[in-house]
C-alpha cells in the first residue's frame, strides 16, 4: 500500500473572535524589506504545494489542505483534516520570524526517537539546500498540531520572513521547490519510500565558486562592519549578529554563492551601506 502524507500550509483562515461564525485571514508572520512584504502564509502555501508535487512524484499519496480558500474555518481545522486523512505522517509548513536566521523543525517533546531523528535530518537538509543556518530540532510540548495529530507529525519552519539573509533566499524564484525537495527527501527516508529526484535541479542557480568571489564577499562584509561602527543607528543588530555566520558560510561554500551575494546586497540596502561595484 502506498504511503500517505498530510500536508498543510500554516495560517490562513481562522475564526473571527469579534464575529462568531465568521472568519478572518491570518497571514502569519510578516516581514518587510526594500518595499517588499514577506508574508508567511504566502510562502507556507508555495512550499506546501511544491512539497505535495514532490511527494506525489515519489509515489506518495498526498492529502493537501488548501490554506487559501477551502481551509476548515476552525482553529483546529488542520488537525481535524490530518486525523481524518489516515495519513502515515503529517506536516504543517511554517516560516519563522522575530530574531533569527535559518531552518528548524519543531516536533512534540514526546515524539518517537525516529520522528525526532527525521526532524534533525529534515532541518539539516533544508538549511543545506537553502544555504542558511541549520537551527536543528526544536522539541517542545506547545504546538497543538504536533500534540493532537494521531500520526507522527512535524512543523518545518523553513526560514525567517524578517531576516535580511533569509529574505534574499526567499526571493529566489526556485525557493519553494528547493526547500520542498529537501523536506520531501527526508520524509521519503522516514517512510521507507525511494526518493525520485526531480528531472532538473530546482532552485538557486549553482555557480562556480572562485577565490576572487570569496574575497569580494569578505571585503564587502568587512565594509558593512565598518559602516555599522560609523553609524550604529542604521544597523540592524540582528542582521549584524548573523554576519559572523555569513562569513563562516563563505568558508563552507561548495560552489553556490548566489544566495550569499544576494544576502550581502540585502543587508547593505537595509543598513544604507554603500558597496563597491561588482557582484
Ligand atoms: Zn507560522
Amino acid at each position: 500500500m502506498p504511503k500517505k502524507v498530510f500536508v498543510a500550509p500554516g495560517h490562513g483562515l481562522k475564526p473571527d473572535p469579534k464575529h462568531p461564525g465568521k472568519t478572518i485571514f491570518d497571514p502569519g508572520a510578516v516581514g518587510h524589506a526594500g518595499g517588499k512584504t514577506f508574508e508567511e502564509h504566502d510562502f507556507n502555501t508555495k512550499v506546501a504545494n511544491a512539497l505535495a508535487a514532490a511527494l506525489r512524484r515519489c509515489g506518495v499519496v498526498v492529502v493537501l489542505e488548501d490554506g487559501g480558500g477551502n481551509h476548515d474555518p476552525n482553529f483546529k481545522g488542520s488537525i481535524k483534516a490530518a486525523n481524518a486523512s489516515g495519513a502515515d505522517y503529517a506536516v504543517e509548513v511554517h516560516h519563522n520570524a522575530a530574531g533569527g536566521t535559518g531552518s528548524e523543525v519543531v516536533v512534540n517533546d514526546r515524539a518517537s526517537a525516529a520522528n525526532k531523528q527525521l526532524a534533525k535530518t529534515m532541518a539539516a537538509a533544508m538549511a543545506g539546500a537553502l544555504g542558511i543556518r541549520n537551527r536543528g530540532v526544536k522539541a517542545r510540548d506547545r504546538e497543538s498540531f504536533n500534540i493532537e495529530t494521531t500520526m507522527p507529525a512535524s512543523i518545518p519552519e523553513c526560514a525567517f520572513v524578517d531576516s535580511a539573509i533569509d529574505q534574499a533566499v526567499l526571493d529566489q524564484p526556485g525557493y519553494a521547490a528547493t526547500v520542498a525537495e529537501a523536506i520531501c527527501e527526508s520524509l521519503c527516508g522516514f517512510l521507507g519510500v525511494a526518493f525520485n529526484p526531480p528531472p532538473a535541479a530546482p532552485g538557486v542557480r549553482k555557480e562556480e565558486l572562485s577565490m576572487a568571489d570569496v574575497n569580494d564577499i569578505l571585503a564587502k562584509l568587512e565594509l558593512l562592519r565598518v559602516g555599522e561602527k560609523r553609524d550604529p543607528a542604521k544597523a540592524d543588530p540582528h542582521d549584524f549578529a548573523s554576519l559572523e555566520g555569513v562569513a563562516r558560510k563563505v568558508d563552507d561554500a561548495r560552489g553556490d554563492i548566489t544566495w550569499l551575494k544576494a544576502a550581502v546586497k540585502a543587508i547593505a540596502q537595509k543598513t544604507g551601506a554603500t558597496l563597491p561595484p561588482g557582484g
